[in-house]
């Protein structure tokens, strides 16, 4: 199994060069992220977490009111949501995380986003390349506020604001490690659910949960002032869709094509409108034409409208597909332009019915592309927060999450949900 998705990783994008954004933009600089001497401290804190003590889960059972009196000194038991079977709703149950190790972050979650990523885990619809391991707690893109600090800590103090992503470790060593590749890692990167977990011999459970601890290295600074609950999403939405504009090159007046207007897509379109590029939405949902013209698209064309579908052949450098399952790609080859590319970074599924002679005729590429790197995920975080760029988000308590995975599946999300992770201490 894990051969063959790290099989999925290397096909998926075999970038190894690091695009900065400078190369991109006549606009001011902004914070690169961490320089080599974050990178050689990482590289000794995934020692530290190699060698921290095992532990395992706890089984599931009803919240309790767990108050973390010793903060990261043991292994705390945390309140987390979950699901217990691919076909069992979410429910509250209680997780441990692992006593801290010295380069290690404990974060108090506010809020995660629900990635449409968290539904296929839960549901086990990837049993064929990512099975999944229940008890299984998503959530790989949220924010919180830092409870305790390991000794060897530098990034963070107590009561800083941190995000993680999509990742919680990866070998440090590998030359996409060294290319700030991180989840591109020959060894797998650690992911932040459903990973296997060196450091508890179990599973890791994602941020649908009170607390998690995390190497500093993987977690993000969130810059001040930032709407943190709608900055959230950006930590796997914003920066799944940042990277390949980065990585192709997306310019100013360039024509790029967003296929799918959920919550990757969304931010696809706020991202690439920020960088002037001509923005157009292939949505299947006439509902959705007058939002994606509001967040800045030219325009929105619905997948069943044949004139327009004809129209558009062979005008567009870029398109990024967000839809999460497989589906006929060939419509949209047909509207690349010569030596542009399909950028697929939704359905982990095969590509359907895409006519060979036409990618050789107009030397046209099918990629796929995974998150990005820590570095390039500050990176995005950085530019939104210099832009006021953050998702368009519905906000919910976590007894919803159930209602919000249906609303998902439907394309009913406008364009994030947000769970309140703060909420639920208020409330006690
Ligand atoms: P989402 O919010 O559900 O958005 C997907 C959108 O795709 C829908 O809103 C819908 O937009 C369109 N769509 C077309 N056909 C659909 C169908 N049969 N079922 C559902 N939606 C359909 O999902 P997301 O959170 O943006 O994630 C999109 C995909 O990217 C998921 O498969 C997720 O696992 C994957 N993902 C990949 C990465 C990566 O690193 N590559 C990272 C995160 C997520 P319209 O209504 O406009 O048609
Ligand atoms: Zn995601």
């Amino acid at each position: 199994m894990i051969t063959s998705r790290r099989k999925l990783v290397l096909a998926l994008d075999h970038r190894i060069t690091q695009t900065r954004m400078n190369d991109q933009f006549n606009e001011p600089n902004v914070d690169h992220g961490p320089a080599m001497p974050d990178r050689r401290k990482f590289l000794v804190a995934g020692l530290g977490l190699a060698a921290a003590p095992l532990l395992t889960h706890v089984a599931t059972g009803a919240p309790s009111a767990e108050t973390g009196a010793t903060v990261g000194k043991n292994p705390v038991s945390v309140r987390a949501y979950g699901a217990t079977s691919a076909a069992t709703p979410l429910g509250a149950m209680q997780i441990e995380r692992r006593a801290m190790g010295a380069n290690d972050v404990l974060l108090d979650v506010l809020y995660c986003g629900i990635c449409h990523s968290d539904i296929h885990q839960a549901r086990d619809e990837w049993a064929t390349w990512n099975p999944t391991r229940y008890p299984c707690v998503p959530g790989h893109e949220f924010i919180g506020r830092v409870q305790a600090v390991g000794s060897a800590v530098t990034k963070f103090r107590v009561g800083d604001i941190g995000g993680v992503g999509c990742m919680v470790n990866s070998c440090g060593t590998c030359e996409n490690c060294l290319a700030d590749r991180e989840q591109n890692c020959l060894k797998e990167a650690t992911f932040t659910y459903n990973s296997p977990d060196p450091a508890t011999g179990g599973h890791t459970f994602g941020g649908y949960s009170d607390k998690i601890v995390v190497p500093e290295h993987f977690v993000i600074r969130i810059p001040p002032g930032v709407d943190l609950a709608a900055t959230a999403p950006l930590l796997c939405a914003g920066i799944t869709t940042f990277s390949p504009m980065q990585h192709w090159k997306l310019a100013r007046g360039q024509r790029v094509g967003v296929i799918g207007l959920g919550g990757l897509g969304h931010m696809a379109v706020k991202l690439a409108v920020a960088r002037k590029a001509d923005v157009t939405v292939f949505t299947t949902s006439p509902g959705k034409v007058a939002d994606a013209q509001r967040l800045g698209a030219r325009e929105a064309v619905l997948w069943s409208d044949a004139a327009a579908m004809k129209r558009l052949a062979n005008q567009f450098d870029l398109l990024i597909s967000t839809v999460p399952q497989a589906y006929p790609m060939q419509q949209f080859v047909n509207v690349l332009k010569l030596d542009a590319t399909l950028v697929n970074v939704g359905a982990m599924e095969q590509f359907q019915g895409v006519n060979g002679i036409d990618l050789v005729l107009g030397r046209k590429s099918l990629a796929g592309s995974m998150i990005g790197g820590i570095a390039e995920t500050q990176e995005v975080i950085d530019y939104c927060a210099a832009r006021n760029i953050k998702a368009e988000i519905e906000l919910i308590r976590p007894e919803e999450i159930n209602r919000a995975y249906e609303r998902v599946v439907s394309k009913d999300v406008r364009y994030r949900f947000v769970i309140d992770m703060a909420s639920t201490k208020a409330a006690g």
